[in-house]
């Protein structure tokens, strides 16, 4: 799972870290005559941010367009598991607190 996460798809997109410019590549870079479908990877060595001019090193990986999808599944996971913690906690406090007030009421039958 965690190896799927960090793993680069040919997908990926890639942000200028100095404009802002991110290339996408479903869409290719039409500045550069660079077709639709292009992974980022397989871009020139030569090739530049088409905003600024900035090299392919200066750009980072931000994930594939795909990923927002799997942000929100992860948001519900973790909503899911925040709704549920708190009828946990409540249970285990209230049971805990029952379970000690019958071991106190035991204890003070016992003498
Ligand atoms: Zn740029």
């Amino acid at each position: 799972m965690s190896e799927q996460a960090v793993a680069t798809t040919d997908f990926d997109r890639y942000e200028c870290r100095a404009c802002g410019y991110v290339y996408e590549p479903e869409k290719g870079d039409d500045k550069h005559d660079i077709a639709p479908g292009v992974p980022f990877a397989e871009l020139s060595p030569t090739w530049r941010c088409p905003v600024c001019g900035a090299k392919k090193n200066a750009f980072t990986n931000i994930g594939p367009a795909g990923q927002a999808s799997g942000f929100q599944e992860n948001l519900k996971y973790g909503l899911g598991v925040n709704t549920l913690t708190p009828t946990q906690k409540n249970l285990l406090i209230f049971g805990a607190l029952a379970l000690a007030f019958l071991f106190f009421i035991s204890l003070y039958g016992l003498q």
